[in-house]
């Protein structure tokens, strides 16, 4: 079904938020994306915002606003990766993490909740990932961020749910993005041997899915958590 729904997706200059930026567009939403350099895909309304700032998080959303009317549908993706063993690991490296990753939805999500709740309609899709429930050694700050995505889409269906407003997490295992490419070969080899599927996915696979729980064809679904991880964290 065909829709102008207003989306705002973070981090959508590259990688997984730019694809998730990209299929909303194709499908007809009205969508805007933060970046904090570069810009979204073709189509879109590209706003400045580093979501560790609440302030810049607010100002973005009332750019969108003026431009296209209050966000609909929200897609907390921006996120970052400071691996390192929990004993190397500095207090820099678990705050950013976890301030971007986790305190940057909370951010960009409460800011939305007022357009959602007076419109009583809205879809919360959070981007977790598969280690938020697998574990990782080496990332003990990304997967306390990632898990904690869980428990806020929970509380949030819980505080929202009678109100027209879903929440959701999705949680991919290993997408070919930045992030990723980063990996050295042997362990990117080593991955792909742990995965059922036998590979990474694009990040228009993980984008399918969002726009999916976007539709109003999964208006019953709230507070679960979608893996797209080609079978890497079953059990979840
Ligand atoms: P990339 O590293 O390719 O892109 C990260 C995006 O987040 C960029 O747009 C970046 O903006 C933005 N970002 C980072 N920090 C901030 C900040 N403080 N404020 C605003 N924007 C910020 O990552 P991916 O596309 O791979 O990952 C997207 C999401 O998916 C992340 O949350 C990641 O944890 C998650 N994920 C990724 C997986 C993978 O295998 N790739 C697997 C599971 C989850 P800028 O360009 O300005 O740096």
């Amino acid at each position: 079904m065909a829709t102008d729904r207003v989306v705002l997706v973070t981090g959508g200059n590259r990688g997984i938020g730019r694809a998730i930026a990209e299929r909303f567009v194709s499908e007809g939403y009205r969508v805007a994306v933060t970046a904090r350099s570069g810009d979204g895909p073709m189509g879109t309304l590209t706003v400045r915002a580093d979501v560790t700032d609440a302030a810049a998080v607010d100002a973005a959303f009332r750019e969108v606003e003026a431009a296209l009317g209050p966000v609909e549908i929200v897609v907390a993706n921006a996120g970052i990766t400071k691996d390192t063993l929990l004993m190397r690991m500095s207090e820099e490296d678990f705050d950013s993490v976890v301030a971007t990753n986790l305190g940057g939805a909370f951010r960009v999500v409460k800011r939305a909740s007022k357009g959602m709740l007076r419109a009583r309609w809205g879809r919360v899709i959070l981007i977790s990932s598969v280690v938020g429930l697998l574990g990782s050694a080496g990332q003990v700050n990304y997967a306390a961020s990632k898990s904690g995505l869980v428990g806020f889409a929970r509380s949030l269906t819980r505080e929202l749910g009678g109100r027209g407003i879903t929440a959701n997490v999705v949680a991919p295992g290993f997408i070919e993005t930045d992030m990723t490419a980063e990996l050295p070969e042997e362990t990117q080899a080593e991955y792909k041997r742990s995965i059922p599927a036998g590979r990474f996915a694009t990040p228009d696979e993980v984008a399918g899915v969002v726009t999916w729980l976007a539709s109003e064809d999964a208006a019953y679904i709230s507070g679960a958590v979608i893996p797209v991880d080609g079978g890497l964290g079953m059990g979840h």
